[in-house]
């Protein structure tokens, strides 16, 4: 778990910037970013865990299977390519979720449950086990 200095836990959004800032999302108040220099925070285990939670972003891993996501840039009109991400895996609760690399790091954990339902009876509906 991640933390302010006032122990409000937080959930990272961004990987930390070349000048050690990230974007976080606070526990309280929804939705509710931030911004902090990564010296502003606490965790169970320490720069580690910050450290972690920054590559996992960076590299776009699974949240539920740990495994590379698979990548897209998705073309907009009028403004920058929209970087998408599916979990490929399809032994993950996750598998086929696609979501922008911006909504993947908001959403919440019930949120995150809808789309574990969702998966398993797809899987069900497709005859998969699991
Ligand atoms: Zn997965």
């Amino acid at each position: 778990m991640i933390y302010t200095r006032f122990y409000t836990p937080v959930t990272l959004i961004s990987p930390i910037s070349p000048d050690g800032r990230v974007r976080v999302l606070m526990s309280y108040g929804d939705g509710l970013e931030r911004e902090y220099h990564i010296s502003d925070l606490k965790a169970d285990d320490g720069l580690n865990e910050i450290q972690a939670a920054s590559d996992a972003l960076a590299n776009h891993l699974c949240r539920d299977c740990g495994q590379p996501m698979e990548t897209i840039e998705q073309p907009q009109r009028q403004a920058p390519p929209l970087k998408v991400v599916t979990c490929k895996n399809k032994a993950c609760a996750l598998w086929s979720v696609t979501l922008s690399t911006d909504q993947y790091a908001k959403l919440t954990e019930g949120e995150w449950q809808e789309y574990r339902e969702s998966v398993a009876r797809l899987k069900k509906t497709l005859g998969y086990k699991s």
